[in-house]
């Protein structure tokens, strides 16, 4: 054997035997002494395989500066009392129209989404779906659960409910019980504070602030088991003590009666919403929306 070829097989050799030892996982050289704490007991139990802690993907998530969706606005959904005036005309969609609004949203690809959804796409960059629409209830109203609530499940759609908690503790028969904000809440729909009394939050104290905002959310988390993180200004009126009282307590966003439908997370606390009028044509009802959504 030629000096080159003893050459050469010493290094096969090697590096076989280092590939040995590498996959039989010991060291390749030596037998490093582990400190005794570290020393595997004699009969070693199969170790576990270890779980890869989760990393950030190599894309970063990017998140949005604003999104486009539309905060459509109900109050009433029933039929005006006779001799009602052209307010409360103007804030009552019937039963029927409120399906054929449903049911255009529905033909039309639209797909309802909470303010939960909207805030996840803003925050973290979690995606909406295609033509997304928010339906909002002000008031608490009796009719939100008699007409609403069943249309709403009849069309696989999600309302966010804005209730106002004293009508229900005092028991007002033109709203909702706390029983029915539970079976909603249990369906699926979030029920999110529209204050204790309906009054109008601006220039006022912080007792008070406390009394109407602080006041509801703990209501509606022990009635329902879930933190309602979504305010709705009463009659739209906000000041910025309210709006400071609103973050303290870690509400996530509120929304007033402006007409808009661009979000973003500077603008939480106001963000806009399309008034659906009573009395309205599905053409109107429908241009609004697809205005509202950018289409
Ligand atoms: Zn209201």
């Amino acid at each position: 054997m030629s000096h080159l070829a003893r050459v050469a097989l010493v290094v096969v050799l090697s590096l076989a035997f280092i590939l040995v030892e590498l996959s039989s996982g010991r060291p390749a050289f030596g037998d490093a002494k582990l400190p005794p704490e570290d020393q595997p007991p004699a009969t070693a139990p199969p170790r576990p395989t270890p779980t890869p802690a989760p990393t950030a993907t190599a894309t970063p998530v990017r998140v949005p500066a604003s999104a486009r969706v539309p905060i459509l606005m109900y109050h009433y959904i029933s039929e005006p009392p006779p001799g009602a005036d052209r307010y409360r005309i103007d804030l009552s969609v019937t039963p029927q129209d409120f399906e054929r609004q449903l049911q255009y949203l529905a033909e039309n690809g639209y797909t309802t989404i909470s303010l939960y959804d909207l805030y996840a796409h803003l925050t973290l960059g979690r995606s909406l779906p295609p033509k997304p629409v928010v339906l909002t209830f002000d008031d608490g109203y009796r009719d939100h659960y008699e007409h609403a609530f069943p249309l709403l499940r009849k069309y696989g759609m999600r309302g966010t409910f804005f209730i106002t908690t004293d009508f229900i503790n005092f028991g007002n028969p033109n709203h909702l019980t706390w029983e029915m904000v539970k079976e909603m809440s249990a369906a699926g729909m979030d029920i999110e504070s529209h204050a204790r009394t309906h009054r109008d939050l601006r220039n006022r104290d912080f007792q008070f602030l406390v009394w109407e905002i602080l006041g509801p959310i703990e209501q509606i988390t022990a009635h329902t088991g879930k933190r309602p993180r979504f305010f709705c200004y009463p009659s739209g009126r906000y000041d910025a003590a309210v709006i400071r009282m609103l973050r303290s307590v870690h509400t996530w966003a509120a929304v007033t009666t402006e007409h808009g439908s661009v979000h973003t997370l500077a603008n939480a606390m106001t963000w806009r919403r399309i008034r659906v009028h009573g009395r309205a044509s599905l053409e109107r009802f429908a241009a609004a929306v697809r205005s509202a959504s950018g289409d």
